[in-house]
C-alpha cells in the first residue's frame, strides 16, 4: 500500500497543496498582515478626525454647548460599530455611544483626543493656532479596546478561507489522484503482467502502445524488445531443430554404409572407407562451422587484429583454390592495385572469410566460368569483392542467403557438401572486423559478394 502508484501520488499531491496553502498563509500573515494593520490605522486616523470635525463643529454651531450631542454620538456609534464617548473641557462625560454615565467624570487610562473649537472663517481644515488654545472637551473612541482587530478578523478570515480552500484543495487532490493514477497504473500494471507471461515463456504477448507520451513510447520500447525475444527464441528453436536435421543426414547416411557392411550387404573396401570418410569429414565441418557461428554470435570470438596487407591474404587463400578452379575449367584471377594501405585485420578471419566467399564461388560457377578477387580502398575501408560468372542467385532469395543453413538449392547444396552456414559465418567475422558484406546477384549471369574491413587507425591518425 505505501509503495503503491496511487499512495504515492496521493501523498506528492497532498505535500504540494500543504506547501502551497502554508506558503501562501504565511505570506498573508507577514507581508499582507502589516499592510493591512497600517491600512486600518490610517482608517482609525481618518474616521477620529471626522469624528473630531464634527463634535467640535456641533458643538461651535450649538452655541458653546454640549447639549443634544448624546443623540448624535449614538448615531455615530451605531454606524461605525464603536464605542464612542465624549467628555467636556473639565471631563465630565456628555456624551456615550452606550448611553451610561451621563454627567459623570469620565476616569480612563485611555488616551483621548482633545477637541478645539474651530475657528470660523477656516472651518473644515485644521484647528488655527490661535483656536488651538481652546480646548472644549475629549473625545474617546473604543476606550475599553484602544484599537478593533479588524486586522486580525481580516487575517483569521483568510486563514479560514485558506484552510478550507486547502481541505478542499485535498478533497480535489483525492479525486485526482484516483482518476490519474488509474490512468497511470493500469498500463503499468498491463507492462508488468505481460512482462510476466513473456517470462513464463509466452513470447506473443504484447501491451496496447496507442497514444503519445512517456508510457507509449515505454509501451513501444517494451514491445520491440518482446518482438526481439520472440525472434531470437525462435531462431534458437530453428538453430535446434536444423542442427538436428543437419546432423541427421550423414549420421544416417554413416549408419546405412555401417549397416550395410555389417549385413555384408557393402564390402568395407577403399571406396566404401572413403565415403564413410567423407562423411565424417562433413560432420566435423558441420560440427566446427557450428561452433565458430555460436562464438561469433556469442561476440567471443578472439580477433588478434594487426595492421596488415590485405592483398597477402587474398593471394594466399586464391592459390589454395587454383588446383580445384583448374579441375573445374574455372578461370580464378585476382585484380589488386600495386599498394593498398595496412587494414587491422585477423589475418586468419578474414583469409575463412575469402574462403567460403571463394569457395562458394567454385561451387555455383560452371565450365569456363570467372572467378575475379578483386580490392580496392574506399574512405576508411578496403572494399574486397568476389565476383563470379555463376549461376547466380534469384533476387527473393538474397535476403536471405544470410541466414543460418539456408540454402537456394537445399538438396543441391547438400550434395556439394554446403553445411548452409558459411556465409552467415563470414557476414559475423566481417561484422566482428567492424566492416560489412553485401552481395549482388543476378540469376544466369553471377553474383558479387563485397565485404568492406577498415583501414589501420594508425594510418587513418598519421
Ligand atoms: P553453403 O554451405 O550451402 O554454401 P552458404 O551460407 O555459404 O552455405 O551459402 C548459402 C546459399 O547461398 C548457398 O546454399 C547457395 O545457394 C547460395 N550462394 C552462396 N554463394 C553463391 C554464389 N557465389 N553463387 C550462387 N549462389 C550462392
Amino acid at each position: 500500500m505505501i509503495h503503491s502508484l496511487q499512495f504515492r501520488l496521493l501523498l506528492a499531491f497532498v505535500l504540494v497543496i500543504l506547501v502551497a496553502i502554508g506558503t501562501v498563509s504565511i505570506f498573508v500573515v507577514r507581508n499582507t498582515g502589516s499592510e493591512l494593520e497600517q491600512f486600518d490605522i490610517r482608517a482609525e486616523q481618518n474616521q477620529a478626525a471626522r469624528t473630531e470635525f464634527l463634535l467640535s463643529y456641533y458643538y461651535s454651531i450649538n452655541n458653546m454647548s454640549w447639549d443634544g450631542v448624546q443623540t448624535i454620538v449614538e448615531q455615530m456609534g451605531t454606524t461605525e460599530g464603536q464605542h464612542i464617548v465624549v467628555t467636556d473641557a473639565t471631563g465630565i462625560i456628555v456624551a456615550n455611544s452606550q448611553g451610561n454615565s451621563l454627567g459623570k467624570q469620565y476616569h480612563t487610562t485611555a488616551p483621548g483626543i482633545k477637541l478645539f473649537l474651530p475657528s470660523p472663517p477656516s472651518w473644515g481644515g485644521r484647528p488655527t493656532s490661535s483656536s488651538q488654545e481652546t480646548v472644549i472637551g475629549t473625545l474617546y473612541i473604543n476606550p475599553e479596546n484602544a484599537r478593533p482587530a479588524l486586522t486580525k478578523n481580516l487575517a483569521d478570515t483568510i486563514n479560514r478561507f485558506l484552510l478550507w480552500g486547502g481541505l478542499l484543495a485535498i478533497a480535489i487532490a483525492l479525486v485526482l489522484t484516483l482518476v490519474l493514477s488509474r490512468r497511470i497504473s493500469s498500463p503499468v500494471r498491463a507492462l508488468t503482467m505481460t512482462a510476466r507471461k513473456l517470462g513464463q515463456g509466452d513470447f506473443s504477448q504484447r501491451v496496447p502502445s496507442k497514444g503519445k507520451g512517456e508510457m507509449a513510447e515505454l509501451a513501444q520500447a517494451f514491445n520491440s524488445m518482446a518482438d526481439d525475444i520472440e525472434r531470437d527464441e525462435k531462431l534458437r528453436q530453428n538453430l535446434v531443430a536444423d542442427t538436428a536435421h543437419e546432423l541427421r543426414t550423414p549420421l544416417s547416411n554413416l549408419r546405412g554404409y555401417l549397416e550395410a557392411i555389417k549385413d555384408d550387404v557393402v564390402k568395407p573396401d577403399a571406396t566404401t572407407i572413403n565415403s564413410l570418410y567423407e562423411e565424417v569429414t562433413l560432420l566435423t565441418r558441420l560440427v566446427d562451422d557450428l561452433q565458430e557461428l555460436a562464438l561469433a554470435e556469442a561476440s567471443e570470438l578472439k580477433l588478434v587484429m594487426q595492421a596488415e596487407d590485405i592483398t597477402g591474404v587474398i593471394k594466399q587463400a586464391v592459390v589454395s583454390f587454383q588446383s580445384q578452379a583448374v579441375d573445374k575449367g574455372i578461370s580464378l584471377r585476382t585484380d589488386l592495385p600495386d599498394k593498398l594501405p595496412l587494414c587491422d585485420i585477423d589475418s586468419q578471419r578474414i583469409a575463412q572469410i575469402l574462403h567460403n566467399l571463394i569457395s562458394n564461388a567454385v561451387t555455383h560457377t560452371p565450365r569456363e566460368g570467372n572467378i575475379t578477387i578483386s580490392a580496392r580502398e574506399s574512405g576508411n575501408h578496403i572494399e574486397v569483392t568476389v565476383a563470379d560468372t555463376g549461376e547466380g542467385i534469384p533476387a527473393e532469395e538474397l535476403p536471405n542467403i544470410f541466414e543460418r543453413f539456408y540454402r537456394v538449392d537445399r538438396s543441391r547444396s547438400r550434395r556439394t557438401g554446403g553445411s548452409g552456414l558459411g556465409l552467415t559465418i563470414a557476414k559475423r567475422l566481417v561484422e566482428a572486423h567492424g566492416g560489412k558484406i553485401s552481395v549482388q546477384s543476378e540469376p544466369g549471369k553471377g553474383s558479387r559478394f563485397t565485404f568492406t574491413v577498415p583501414i589501420s587507425s594508425d594510418l587513418i591518425n598519421s
